[in-house]
């Protein structure tokens, strides 16, 4: 199979919104009056983002959620795609999967795949997502006030508890650990959540390399502290309820584990109806943890408020 069969077959579907999609040298599209154009990438490389056995399904899933997270970051809502692919060989049972998986997503978000790259090489996925926002609106990581509440959405840790038990770290019930690798290899990215958000949350980020690194980056960017209570951090675990995860052990996945892409963000104590209501009109569970203070630090704060000195790492690339 050829790479122009591959693309036709794997990929070329009759265009939705698009002007022109796949098949000529540009992708076109007519942006909604009223609105600004959000756009975000992501890469995903074997052997770094993910393992070389991952049910392709579950990758082509993964592939466009950590995408859409970034857009529900900014409260954009998804409009279109492209999918860069560098491939080993043109395995067709590894296409059906990764492209099932891929259209599944991007069909329920109505995101459509407008173009893209295709090269014969190693493993690695690479998305180039766009949505929109109308003008004004995005949510940024600067906006975050002293006296702001913070709050997180759904599950966190899970994923990390998968990476560790894939490590050997850790033994984990089967049925715990299916829940766990669930988490990381099909996380929902909160897109419903956060445009719900706008006008509401006054800062927010997507957790893909673990709350406290990812909170820090609305801090910084928001020149404030913050306090969080960290006793809330094993109850989070989606895998929680079904097993005890020992406590330095949930500690470490729910503050610090990357993959949850989950959204933290901040809003004002007097709009605390407002997020309660947004989160339930989106169907998203939100946990508050704590609130933005004056300090210029993080504090982790423990058992009768008294703070905690934990030390953990964000994921960094190159560290
Ligand atoms: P060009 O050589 O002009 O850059 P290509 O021959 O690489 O274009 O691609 C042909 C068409 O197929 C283009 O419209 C491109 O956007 C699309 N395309 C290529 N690879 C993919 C892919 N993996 N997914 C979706 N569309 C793709
Ligand atoms: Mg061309």
């Amino acid at each position: 199979m050829g790479e122009f069969d591959l693309i036709e077959r794997y990929f070329k579907r009759p265009p939705l919104s698009a002007d022109v999609g796949i098949g000529d040298d540009c992708a076109v599209w007519t942006p909604r009056s009223g609105h600004q154009l959000a756009f975000s990438a992501d890469m995903l490389v074997e052997g770094r983002h993910f393992l070389s056995t991952v049910n392709p399904h579950h990758l082509g899933h993964k592939s466009l959620a950590v995408n859409l997270s970034d857009l529900a970051a900014c409260g954009a809502t998804p409009q279109a795609f492209m999918l860069s692919l560098s491939l080993p060989r043109a395995d067709e049972a590894w296409l059906a999967g990764f492209s099932s998986g891929l259209f599944q997503l991007a069909d329920q978000h109505r995101c459509e795949l407008i173009g893209g790259d295709t090269t014969q090489g190693p493993l690695n996925i690479s998305i180039t997502v766009m949505g929109d926002i109308p003008t004004g609106q995005s949510i940024l990581r600067s906006g975050a006030q002293v006296g702001d509440d913070l709050y997180v959405s759904g599950h966190l840790g899970d994923a990390r508890l998968a990476l560790e038990a894939f490590r050997g770290n850790v033994s984990l019930p089967q049925h715990v650990f299916e829940l766990a690798r669930l988490r990381m290899e099909r996380p929902t990215p909160r897109v419903a959540l956060g445009q719900a958000l706008r006008g509401i949350a006054t800062a927010m980020a997507d957790i893909s390399d673990g709350l406290i690194g990812d909170l820090g980056h609305i801090l910084k960017a928001s020149h404030v502290g913050a306090e969080i209570d960290t006793t809330f951090a094993p109850a989070l675990m989606q895998t929680h309820p079904f097993w005890t995860c020992p406590p330095d052990l949930a500690m470490t996945c729910a503050l610090s584990g990357g993959d949850d892409y989950e959204l933290v963000f901040s809003a004002s104590p007097s709009a605390s109806a407002n997020v309660q209501r947004a989160a339930k009109e989106s169907g998203t569970s939100i946990t508050r943890i704590g609130r933005i203070t004056d300090s210029r630090r993080l504090e982790l704060l423990g058992m009768d408020g008294l703070p905690v000195a934990i030390s953990l790492n964000s994921f960094d690339h190159f560290a």
